[in-house]
């Protein structure tokens, strides 16, 4: 691909369409195969590392829900593009000291691991007088404790209490589950694990619904699965030059 920035507006704008229509159409297809509404899935851009510019240009093909994973980067990528109307996500694995600056600009935070987030979500939220929806985000490695990358997330059996504590705390809203397909493994069978997660979940909470899963490389097993948002990356914007997240 080329180099976003030696394009001009134009050029970058006609290769964001074509991404765009390229990965609706694959969400359509995997959609179809597995009989369900394209229109229950959303589909999140996420624009980590490209420049607050392609944000603007997606927004204007339609795209209506970005996400970043770093606090720094989305802070400032939101502030350029308040006027936009769009959904901000924080997706990337959270800081405890910096939980409380996302709450103040993230409408919905997909990666709690742990109570301690939830209380400086909560006191972020209540100091910006504003409401967040939280994921839970899960750990779907079968192996957690083998060599794999830790990317995150509770282990199964520590959702309903980290659940809990999200629907309890004032400001906060519990959205559902999230979840990074585990390195190395199939991707459906682990997404499969998360939707169980999700039914139990919904039994005791029944708006939490949101099922966050699949990206680039998985994103047909994750709607084969029954996920009801995904965040595409490379898809949408082309290859990251710098190794992040
Ligand atoms: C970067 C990132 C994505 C997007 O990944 P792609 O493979 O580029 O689509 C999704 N989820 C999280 C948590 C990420 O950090």
């Amino acid at each position: 691909m080329a180099d976003p920035h030696v394009l001009d507006a134009d050029g970058r704008r006609a290769e964001l369409a074509a991404n765009l229509a390229d990965v609706t159409q694959r969400v359509a297809d995997a959609c179809a195969a597995v009989g369900r509404d394209p229109a229950s899935v959303t589909t999140i851009a996420i624009t980590k590392t490209f420049p607050a510019s392609d944000t603007r240009l997606l927004a204007g093909l339609g795209v209506t829900d970005v996400g970043e994973n770093r606090d720094q980067d989305a802070r400032a990528k939101h502030d350029a593009c308040a006027d936009l109307g769009l959904r901000w996500h924080f997706v990337g694995q959270l800081q405890r000291n910096k939980a409380r600056s996302v709450a103040a600009y993230a409408d919905v935070v997909h990666s709690v691991d742990r109570l301690e987030l939830v209380d400086a979500l909560r006191a972020g939220a209540a100091r910006a007088g504003r409401v967040v929806e939280a994921l839970v985000q899960v750990d779907l490695d079968p192996d957690p404790d083998g060599d794999g990358v830790a990317r995150g997330g509770a282990a199964p059996a520590r959702v309903a209490e980290l659940a809990a504590a999200i629907d309890e705390a004032e400001g906060l809203q519990l959205g559902g589950v999230m979840a990074v397909a585990p390195l190395g493994v199939p991707a459906e069978p682990a997404f499969m694990r998360l939707a169980e997660v999700s039914a139990r979940l919904v039994e005791r909470h029944p708006q939490a619904r949101i099922i966050s899963a699949g990206m680039t490389g998985d994103l047909e097993a994750a709607i084969a699965a029954g996920a009801t948002h995904l965040r595409i990356g490379t898809a949408l914007l082309g290859r990251r030059t710098a190794p992040l997240g």
